[in-house]
């Protein structure tokens, strides 16, 4: 009698959850974590903001520090510098003051002031709803242009932050290290549409349940089927290894990486 294949008998015990394909999984992610966290990308964003601009200077200020320190700072920068040119034409030092206590504040401050000048000059004072203008501008990068887009704007956009790309690996949803390649790699199997939500529902599970070092993967909604699972009930080994091998401090405080184009391009 002919043996059935390792992959048939796993199947056919339920040893491999289902969605089995990267794709299946991404989609069953973005229907559950829907559900944990419902709304749109603007919805989930925790970040206070009137308008893109606005959202532009909370993101830069976002970088290696909580959404809550950048709201308790940001209602001051924005009545001081309401528009790019304000911004384009502050006081290093009375900025840098202002921004202090979201950290790096020397390089934020920099990023900020060369921004406000290039809306200014090239783009009349707006913020272009355009990931190919966007990234023209100091101190943003693709991420940085993701966020406006997705938030900003309501138009596709999947920002890769160091949650987004620790659950993308241990889901297997890429293989990729690299956030440009685990972007591609997402979209590709994400409809545009839920991409901007997709990477906050991530990001919010990233921090209040997938949590680095220890991943509470008996209370988490994706636990069924999350290849590195290691709830009591997972029956098989993960081929991604444990939950808790691809580790990573929780929203990491690093020094910016060489080639990096902003203070959101530090991961
Ligand atoms: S099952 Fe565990 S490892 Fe997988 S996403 Fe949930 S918390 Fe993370």
């Amino acid at each position: 009698m002919k043996t059935p294949s390792r992959s048939f008998v796993d199947i056919y015990c339920g040893l491999v959850a289902r969605p089995r394909s990267p794709k299946g999984r991404a989609r069953e992610t973005a229907t559950r974590l829907s559900a944990e966290y419902p709304g749109t990308a603007k919805e989930l964003c925790e970040l206070d903001f009137e308008n893109p601009f606005q959202l532009l200077v909370a993101t830069v200020l976002s970088a290696q520090t909580t959404d809550d320190r950048v709201n308790q700072v940001t209602p001051a920068v924005f009545k001081r510098y309401p528009t790019a040119g304000d911004l384009g034409s502050a006081d290093p030092a009375e900025l840098e003051e202002l921004i202090h206590s979201t950290g790096f504040f020397r390089s934020k401050a920099k990023s900020l002031i060369g921004l406000g000048l290039a809306l200014d000059e090239r783009f009349g004072g707006e913020v272009p709803p355009l990931m190919a203008d966007l990234v023209t501008v100091p101190g943003v990068g693709r991420k940085t242009a993701n966020v406006v887009l997705s938030v900003g704007f309501g138009l596709p956009g999947l920002p890769v932050d160091t949650h987004v790309t620790r659950l993308s690996r241990l889901l297997g949803l890429t293989e990729a290290t690299d956030a440009v390649r685990i972007e591609s790699d997402l979209c590709a199997i994400l409809p545009p549409t839920a991409w901007g939500a997709f990477s906050l529902q991530m990001i919010l599970h990233g921090r209040r349940v997938c949590v680095a070092r220890r991943p509470r993967c008996d209370q988490c909604t994706l636990s069924d089927f999350c290849p590195s699972s290691q709830a009591p009930t997972r029956p098989a080994a993960s081929p991604y290894g444990p939950a808790l091998a691809p580790v990573e401090v929780e929203d990491p405080v690093q020094p910016p990486l060489a080639g990096a184009q902003g203070p959101l391009d530090f991961v």
